[in-house]
């Protein structure tokens, strides 16, 4: 074709395209807000005036993270017409496990939407990116704030932490802060006498670091409940104080925290599987160098104690997992179920870790999922629990809580108090762990019982 025809032939191709294609009209400037701690969300496309496409984001907008990250998303409406629906269609999540999201006038009370209100169209398990969540509501307010769960930010912290700070049995330090943001990562101690400067030889210490991934709200409701019943002064109070120091991470992804990721910090690192640590807590030599955040936990926070002779009885890292609606909270042991394959050690660590899950779940007033094969994951990852069994074998009793976002067991959609009085459960059990007066908990054979449950997969985690 001779040069001079081929624009007007575009022109032409592009006036047809122009006329069959609806044209979407420009979002009002200002209506979607993410400008704050955690906020989140990815592209926005109006469909008219009460309509919007949305998409979830990556975890600092990266191409490179595993789709299965994508959970997460917090932004705030402006100046919405009020009395009439409006309809926000999400798509882009890393998980096909329906999602009941939450909503505030004035982000400090949340309420999760009506069930007439959210519409989860499913898709198969492997091709998340197909579910969509229809949410169609008429607003009462203007400003309205929606996310995937319970917001829990430095801020919702600190409102926390106003109403136990006359404590004297509280003190809190900083370990160092996030290497993006500054925000401090804090380590909060719970001991009786308070802020004791020599370690006790008389007390078992508790480690418990939760938000290594930082949209996992719900562990941070269930840590609200534990501290309260550890300070409190009760009988409770005063036997967990009297026994035990705790040393508690409220937040240990404080910069993912800030800049709304669900998985990773600032530089896409997952904190959880990167404690490529020797069990002396210098870093692995041949092993990609620990992240600043997990440098800090271990060399300002776990090792200086190691050192001045504490003896960890417990270490308790709080997650919480994408799951069928319908699933409670659950426990991540080691070993799984074969005694045949334990050493002494091993078979003891299990004993330990199962009695603990039992005891969770018989103070709790809801489920516990029950305890179940943990596989070897943690043997072939750098997980905490990984380093705590290399550094200090089955004197620590170290796993991971899961609480999960959906129903719970519960017939409703999980509440906070509900966590919280999780919370409460794990200071009670905390408190009848060693007092001995229970019998350990038996080993049960392969395949019988409650251990038949399947190994938790990468999402479930
Ligand atoms: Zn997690």
């Amino acid at each position: 074709m001779p040069r001079f025809f081929r624009l007007p032939a575009l022109l032409a191709a592009f006036a047809l395209l122009a006329a069959c294609a609806s044209v979407p009209p420009p979002s009002p400037p200002g209506v979607f807000d993410t400008g704050f701690e955690s906020g989140s969300l990815g592209t926005i496309e109006a469909v008219d005036d009460a309509t919007w496409d949305l998409r979830l984001r990556n975890d600092n907008n990266d191409p490179s993270l595993p789709a299965s990250f994508r959970t997460w998303f917090y932004f705030g409406l402006n100046r919405i017409p009020t009395g009439r629906p409006l309809t926000l269609r999400l798509s882009g999540f890393g998980s096909s496990y329906p999602a009941m999201p939450v909503y505030s006038y004035d982000r400090v009370h949340w309420r999760h939407f009506d069930a007439s209100e959210v519409d989860w169209q499913s898709c198969p398990r492997s091709r998340p990116g197909q579910c969509r969540l229809v949410v169609r509501k008429a607003f009462a307010q203007p400003r309205v704030w929606i996310a995937r769960f319970f917001p829990y930010t430095a801020r919702e912290l600190d409102a926390f932490l106003d109403t136990v700070r006359g404590s004297p049995y509280l003190t809190e330090r900083t370990l160092a802060t996030g290497p993006a943001t500054g925000q401090p990562i804090r380590l909060l101690t719970i001991g009786d006498p308070p802020a004791a400067a020599n370690i006790m030889p008389d007390r078992r210490y508790v480690w418990i670091q939760a938000r290594s991934h930082p949209g996992e709200t719900a562990s941070s409701f269930l840590l609200e409940g534990l501290m309260k019943r550890v300070l409190a002064d009760d009988g409770l109070g005063r036997s967990l104080r009297a026994r035990y120091v705790f040393e508690i991470v409220p937040i240990h992804n404080v910069d993912g925290v800030a800049l709304g990721n669900y998985r990773t910090n600032a530089a896409s690192q997952n904190l959880e599987d990167s404690w490529t640590f020797a069990s002396d807590g210098t870093p692995l030599p041949g092993e990609p160098a620990p992240p600043p955040e997990d440098l800090a936990l271990m060399q300002a926070g776990i090792q200086p104690l190691l050192r001045a002779g504490a003896r960890f009885a417990l270490a308790l890292n709080l997650h919480s997992s994408n799951a069928e609606p319908d699933k409670p909270a659950f426990f991540v042991p080691h070993f799984g179920s074969d005694p045949a394959a334990y050493t002494d050690a091993q078979r003891a660590l299990w004993q330990r870790q199962a009695r603990f899950a039992e005891l969770v779940d018989a103070y709790y007033d809801g489920p516990i999922w029950p305890v179940r094969e943990g596989g070897q994951s943690f043997l072939e990852h750098y997980f905490p629990e990984r380093w705590w069994w290399a550094s200090q074998q089955d004197a620590v009793d170290a796993l991971t809580l899961e609480t999960t976002y959906g129903r719970g067991g519960l017939g409703r959609w999980i509440e906070p108090d509900d966590l919280r009085r999780l919370g409460e459960a794990v200071a009670q059990a905390i408190a009848a762990m060693d007092d001995g007066t229970a019998e350990p908990m038996p080993v049960a054979p392969p395949g019988q019982g409650s251990h038949q449950a399947p190994a938790p997969t990468e999402e479930d985690l």
